[in-house]
């Protein structure tokens, strides 16, 4: 057994990057397959109540999965494809001791607690 943690990586000019930790590296670059809306309207996203729009949307898919809002994916499946991977995708990688909003992150959360 593997003790490394997964951790999440970023796809750049279409290439996913190398496994810095010996585990696989999935790529979930869109999560469109999932029904899950990766993207806000403008609208939406300026509203000056949303304080941190890409916190509110991965927030907001977090808590979609959880409830079982999502059509064809939930916790278990998330649990099943990704638990004890790294898993890779286009966003741009936070700035060290920032945080990383990609929704990705969520999922990397979801599937690796007990
Ligand atoms: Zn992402």
């Amino acid at each position: 057994m593997c003790n490394a943690t997964p951790v999440r990586l970023r796809v750049v000019n279409d290439i996913v990057p190398p496994s810095p930790n010996g585990l696989e590296v999935v790529r979930v670059d869109t999560l469109a397959k999932y029904n899950y809306p990766h993207r806000y309207p403008a609208v939406l996203l300026n509203f000056e109540g949303v304080k941190n729009p890409r916190a509110f949307a991965a927030d907001d898919f977090e808590m979609a999965l959880r409830a079982g809002l999502i059509p064809d994916i939930n916790v278990s499946d998330v649990k099943l494809a990704f638990r004890g991977k790294n898993l890779a995708c286009r966003c741009p990688l936070p700035e060290r001791g920032k945080p990383d909003y990609c929704p990705v992150v969520r999922l990397l959360r979801i599937a690796n607690e007990d």
